[in-house]
């Protein structure tokens, strides 16, 4: 497989093209609209409003086509409205479309759990469990990890994200515009040092756990931890790749201390790295792994898979809710992994980084405010510092953000210092596209060069 040279994927021109000022006449009446009907806790980052999608462009109502580098937050990570997931999920939809798996049970369920048993790390007995979100999967995978241990302390890392719901927030490690006005938060949550290779300095990864697993042992007691919960590859934090040997040891630690370690996926995973999962480039075997995201192709699902031993320990009827593993997006699920697997989906990812990477490095040489490069298949980020420093640089990251945004390439930033620019382009990018998209990069750093 290769990156799609295709000129025209589902109807859509894979080329970007703008009729109007970004956003357009037709944008900016539906935004009043949103002002007026919509809370202003739900924010949005570029008020294009979309009418289709496909390959690597998304096309709003005012006719502009866009380059995507978001896929809606790694999500569309097969390409919006793949082929596969619109078959399955026309297909379920019109022969039904919720039972509730609680109360009249369906094969898709089934089969959705029986490919997270098999494609997960590690080749022991696993089960899973299927929920509506990513936030959802983190606060069962506690809920799991805690029956399991009968122990209550949980860990989380500096720069992680878990999600929005009351536990979940407590989890997430930024404040801004996370938690503000939100708490109080749930206790027993404790926060240890993560590696950050970009500011540790000479610290390696082992020594940066070694601090993290010397403040469970002395602060929390290692025999009070129910779940070390980590993502092998920050996603909000700012697409942090923590020094070999971190996540290992971490990983070790909770093994010979009987902590369930938990490895967040819901960014990383399904193919986003170029492996099926990013805790496969550490060789780690989570005992618990949450996904969701890239696994259904936009439709909204979620999951735990774990250890039998773990995920089978807990009473039956604890764990569940009315709409998880809904068999629309079971469908949706079973299209998207189909097609991961018959497309060779991580070559593609690897592509991407191919591509990607040098291109970064070369406007690095010419734009010192690129203080970092980072990330693994198509899930990269470029971290801004001011000139000659390790600085954040949150204005430089918004100022690309906006000219970008005026040109056609729907990007995002993240990190705790809103300083990093990250790319998560769909695995159906065709080439060219991501190219030009790195071409208006380029420019977007000369027009805002200072
Ligand atoms: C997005 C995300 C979540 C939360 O997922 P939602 O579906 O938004 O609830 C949790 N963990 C990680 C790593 C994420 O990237």
């Amino acid at each position: 497989m290769t990156l799609a040279p295709e000129r025209v994927v589902n109807g859509v021109e894979q080329q970007r093209l703008l009729v109007t000022e970004i956003p357009g006449p037709l944008s900016r009446g539906l935004l009043a609209r949103k002002q007026n009907a919509v809370s202003a806790g739900i924010g949005v980052g570029l008020p294009v409003f979309i009418t289709k999608a496909a390959g690597g462009i998304l096309i709003d109502v005012d006719g502009n086509s866009l380059i995507d580098l978001g896929s809606g937050i790694a999500v569309t990570t097969v390409g919006n409205a793949n082929p596969e997931v619109v078959r399955g999920v026309q297909d379920q939809v019109a022969n039904f479309t919720h039972t509730c798996f609680m109360v009249t049970p369906y094969e898709s369920y089934v089969q959705v759990c029986e490919a997270l048993n098999r494609l997960t790390p590690g080749d022991h007995e696993k089960r899973s469990a299927l929920f509506n979100s990513g936030a959802e999967a983190v606060e069962n995978a506690v809920k799991i990890a805690r029956a399991y241990t009968k122990r209550q302390a949980v860990v989380v890392v500096e720069h992680g994200y878990h999600g929005r719901t009351n536990l979940t927030m407590g989890m997430t490690a930024k404040n801004m515009p996370y938690k503000q006005s939100f708490g109080p938060f749930a206790p027993e949550i404790y926060r240890v040092p993560v590696s950050y290779p970009y500011h540790d300095g000479p610290h390696t990864g082992p020594e940066v756990a070694a601090w993290a697993t010397s403040r469970i042992d002395k602060e929390l007691g290692a025999a009070n931890v129910a779940a070390i919960v980590v993502e092998p590859i920050l996603g909000e934090g700012g697409f942090i790749v923590p020094a070999p040997g971190y996540y290992k040891a971490l990983a070790d630690f909770a093994n010979s201390h009987g902590i369930v370690f938990v490895a967040d996926e819901i960014q990383s995973g399904f193919c986003r790295t170029g492996n099926w999962f990013a805790s496969e480039f550490e060789g780690v075997v989570p005992d618990l792994i949450t996904t969701a995201k890239g696994i259904a192709g936009g439709m909204p699902l979620a999951a735990v898979t774990g250890r039998a031993e773990i995920m089978d320990s807990v009473h039956a009827g604890g764990l569940g809710g009315t709409y998880g593993g809904n068999p629309v997006a079971c469908a949706a699920a079973l299209g998207s992994i189909r097609w991961m697997e018959e497309n060779n989906a991580n070559a593609l990812a690897k592509e991407i980084e191919g591509v990607m990477l040098p291109r970064l490095l070369d406007m690095q040489v010419n734009h010192p405010g690129i203080g970092d490069i980072r990330g693994r298949g198509a899930m990269i980020a470029i971290e801004l510092v001011k000139e000659g420093t390790r600085t954040p640089d949150p204005d430089r990251a918004a100022a690309l953000n906006k000219y970008c945004h005026q040109h056609g390439v729907v990007t995002l930033t993240a990190g705790t210092y809103g300083n990093v620019f990250r790319f998560l382009p769909a695995l159906t990018m065709p080439r060219h596209l991501l190219e030009e998209a790195l071409t208006i990069l380029e420019q977007a750093f000369e027009a805002t060069a200072n």
